[in-house]
């Protein structure tokens, strides 16, 4: 029998946030899940989902604020999934990503006492993506709109003017839905998998200001392209390379494998840690630069580099990470799985005049293996994998490389606490944990861990 029904209304104390940065109240000894919420609020809610466990409830009232409340400044809050901590202000943010690291590690890593750092910021909380994704849907009168994805669900917000964002993604997004609802252009349905726009995918280079405008579509073939080309490079001679990204599958994965350029580069260029940066679509790419500086000069400090060692970075991108470390390293060499991005991260180490580094095309455990029975031993080991983490099997591979060091950066504290118990049993100890906010008034969190060998 659940201790509270579908709308029942509620008054609840919040007393906690949620990995996903929802607040946490208990109602009749049930956790309810309250979005918008912060902690030290008492709130009169409405439930709106009623479990055997728990409950999940809209706030109708804060009826006494925590401490920690600001004025959210964005209409789309908090139904939009992006922001999660418009509400409170930063310090607090900040507080709760170190203890949700702490929890991390403790719960699911079973690590105790680790020596975890406040989060690092640069303080800049506005503005900082240099990359948008906008779904594209179209809305009850038939119109094509594009925006963000509601919590949890594939509904499209429409959004034109997100806080996060660099300012010119609203208006290349204003410019991409007039002509696509001028010339009746069709978004693709994920239900009935059929029409033609998916997405519409921006990336702005924040030091030299250039501009790549992506078309994610089932088709390369779309009517009147050059019309939208004509527009968007009129409005903007930063716009450097416009590509149509075929993707016909039937996936929640926003590119697909193939890139048509239909005006001008593959490639736009930025600059990070001093180095020239080549990116084309398919690569990954810190989409928070100015604190991509930060992370990759923590990693680097924790690499404790001296001109004789060679690292090994697994996950490598464009080659960003090892590349910032070359001036400071005997050899680097880079894993990557997505080709296009190998071939970024090649050009990158020839254009700074980078010769100490080489990058292999494959999978990060296959290739470690690999690289093991060639009898390389790197001294340092950086790996910063996607959200799922590491394989026990790679873990086990780095291990049996016996490096010095392993530099471990993750965007998900909670696999990586998974993975860190598997090194610790394997004999590496941890020696700083150290969380940087990466995404700012998200639920995101980043970190850095050094681990060394135990002697
Ligand atoms: N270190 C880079 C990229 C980190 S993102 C940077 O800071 O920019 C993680 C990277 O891992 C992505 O480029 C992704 O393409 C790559 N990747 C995902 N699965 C992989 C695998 N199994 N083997 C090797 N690389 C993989």
């Amino acid at each position: 029998m659940a201790s509270c029904n579908k709308n029942d209304i509620i008054t609840l104390e919040l007393t906690g946030m949620t990995s996903e940065g929802s607040a946490v109240g208990h109602y009749n000894g049930m956790a309810v899940f309250v979005a918008g919420g912060a902690v030290g609020d008492a709130v009169s809610a409405v439930v709106i989902k009623a479990k055997k466990t728990y409950a999940i409830a809209k706030i109708l009232e804060i009826i006494t604020p925590s401490a920690d409340r600001i004025e959210a400044d964005c209409q789309a809050f908090p139904s939009c999934g992006g922001c999660v901590y418009r509400h409170i202000n930063y310090q607090s943010e900040l507080d709760i990503k170190k203890q949700f690291v702490e929890d991390c590690m403790r719960r699911i890593g079973g690590l105790d006492n680790l020596p975890i750092d406040n989060t690092v910021s640069n303080g800049i909380i506005e503005g900082y993506r240099n990359k948008c994704e906008f779904p594209v849907g179209t809305d009850k009168n038939g119109r094509i709109i594009t925006g963000f994805y509601s919590y949890h669900s594939h509904r499209i917000i429409e959004c034109d003017n997100c806080r996060l964002h660099s300012a010119v993604f609203s208006e290349i997004n204003r410019i991409f839905k007039d002509w696509a609802n001028e010339y009746h252009l069709t978004a693709y349905d994920e239900n009935t998998k059929k029409g033609l726009l998916r997405h519409l995918y921006i990336r702005r280079a924040e030091v030299t200001g250039e501009i790549c405008v992506c078309i994610v579509a089932t088709n390369k073939n779309i009517s009147h392209i050059d019309e939208l080309i004509k527009r968007l490079v009129s409005y903007s001679t930063d716009i450097k390379s416009i590509v149509i990204n075929i993707n016909n599958k039937d996936t929640n994965v926003i590119l697909g494998g193939e890139c048509v350029t239909v005006y001008g580069s593959d490639y736009i260029y930025d600059v990070l840690c001093g180095l020239k940066i080549r990116l084309s679509v398919l690569s990954f790419y810190q989409i928070n630069r100015a604190q991509a500086e930060q992370l990759y000069s923590i990693a680097k400090e924790y690499a404790q580099l001296d001109g004789t060692q060679t690292v090994l970075d697994l996950y490598c991108g464009a080659g960003t990470i090892g590349l910032s470390c070359a001036d400071s390293a005997k050899q680097i060499i880079g894993v990557e799985i997505i080709p296009e991005a190998i071939k970024d991260a090649k050009e990158n180490a020839h254009i700074n005049g980078i010769k100490n580094a080489r990058f292999i095309c494959g999978d990060a455990e296959q290739a470690a293996i690999k690289l093991k029975n060639e009898n390389i031993t790197p001294d340092v080991i950086l790996l910063d994998p996607p959200r799922k983490g590491l394989t026990e099997q790679l873990i086990k591979t780095c291990c049996d490389m016996s490096p010095k060091r392993i530099v471990y950066v993750s965007c998900n504290p909670a696999t990586q606490a998974r993975d860190l118990a598997v090194f610790d049993k394997l004999g590496y100890r941890i020696e700083k944990v150290t969380p940087v906010n990466m995404f700012p008034r998200t639920a995101h969190c980043e970190t850095v861990v050094l681990m060394s060998r135990a002697e």
